[in-house]
């Protein structure tokens, strides 16, 4: 077991924790990151980007996370191949621990640990991600070139991805448990008026149905006649919102009613001095790279601040 010291320890290695890195190190507070278990976060799973500023042209999600991270290297990051598994906020410095066995010590916390897809939990879900449900339009849309689709949701992101499918398929259907969308009304218009796009209302997924072959069908059941039905597809999108990444600060630190970690307005500290929040996982709200990397600075410069004023009043500075 090693100890690793910083003046800023980082959990969580997306956009927002890489800006804050950044940051951090070029005000000399050579933060340490730890990447945790998908290093570069949402991103990589992601393939063009087109609205990152800086890139007249389309970019890769993975190699932008890799430039990023780079880029906090080479202003003196020190990135570490581990996961937090434990995390004490007692009091500055902060403790955490990994599942290397290593401990971080922190005078300040940045939390950037983002958000992941949520998934329906229904039979059939786990066995068949890969061959023909998965959570991401953007990155698996283009192997259903040709075929027949299905999107499970209400919401912004059910019917961007709908939208974005009929790049790809002719045959896109938006499937829903209620008989309205939750989405922004510009969204639904589009969405309406897309002549290969076709909504099943009211229906709520049973099961996805396949074998060694792959997605075949989704069971569903109607919501308010309770009938029964299996509409066939070889490509289902799950997208039913996503879930924060909050588990290792339950009891410590307060969520919203999405599970968001709540901070103060406009700003990425939380009741803890100290301990920051940035990116997806106290943003609900806007979710984009570019955003996350906006709270992660902010983050870094707040956490700049925190321990100039704690110097301060030490009589250090
Ligand atoms: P939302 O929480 O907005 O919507 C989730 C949808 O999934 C809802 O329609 C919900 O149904 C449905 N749902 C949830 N759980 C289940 C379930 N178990 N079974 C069936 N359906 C389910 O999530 P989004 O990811 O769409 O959006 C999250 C946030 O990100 C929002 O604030 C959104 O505005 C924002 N966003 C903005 C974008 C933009 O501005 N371009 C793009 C994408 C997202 P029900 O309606 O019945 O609750």
């Amino acid at each position: 077991m090693t100890t690793h010291t910083t003046r800023m320890l980082i959990i969580g290695s997306g956009p927002a924790g890489l800006s804050a890195a950044i940051y951090g190190a070029r005000a000399g507070m050579q933060p340490i990151v730890v990447q945790g278990l998908q290093p570069g976060g949402q991103l990589t799973i992601t393939t063009d980007v087109e609205n990152y500023p800086g890139f007249r042209d389309v970019i890769q999600g993975p190699w932008l996370m890799e430039e990023m991270q780079a880029q906090a290297e080479h202003v003196g990051t020190r990135m570490m191949w581990d996961t937090i598994t434990e995390v004490d906020l007692s009091g500055s410095p902060f403790r955490a621990v990994g599942d290397s066995g290593d401990e971080y010590i922190g005078d300040t916390l940045v939390i950037a640990t983002g958000a992941q897809a949520k998934w329906l939990g229904v039979p059939g879900e786990q066995e068949l991600s890969g061959k023909g449900v998965s959570a991401c339009a953007t990155c698996d849309g283009f192997f259903y070139r040709g075929k027949k689709v299905v999107v499970i949701g209400g919401g912004n992101t059910a019917v961007e991805e709908a939208l974005y499918l009929t790049n790809h398929s002719q045959d896109v259907t938006l499937i829903h448990r209620r008989d309205s969308l939750r989405a922004e009304k510009i969204l639904q218009d589009r969405l309406h008026a897309h002549p290969h796009i076709k909504v099943l209302w009211n229906k709520a997924v049973d099961s996805f149905v396949g074998g060694d072959t792959g997605l075949t069908g989704v069971a569903l059941t109607d919501t308010v006649t309770g009938e029964k039905s299996v509409e066939p597809t070889q490509g289902a999108f799950v997208a039913i919102g996503h879930a924060p990444a909050t588990e290792l600060f339950k009891g410590k630190l307060a969520v919203d009613g999405g599970g968001y970690l709540i901070v103060e307005p406009g700003t990425p500290k939380t009741a803890i001095p100290g301990v920051f929040a940035c990116g997806d996982v106290m943003d609900h709200t806007y979710r984009q790279a570019v955003t996350a990397a906006g709270t992660g600075c902010m983050a870094a410069l707040d956490a700049e601040r925190f321990l100039a004023e704690r110097d301060f009043a030490a009589g250090k500075a």
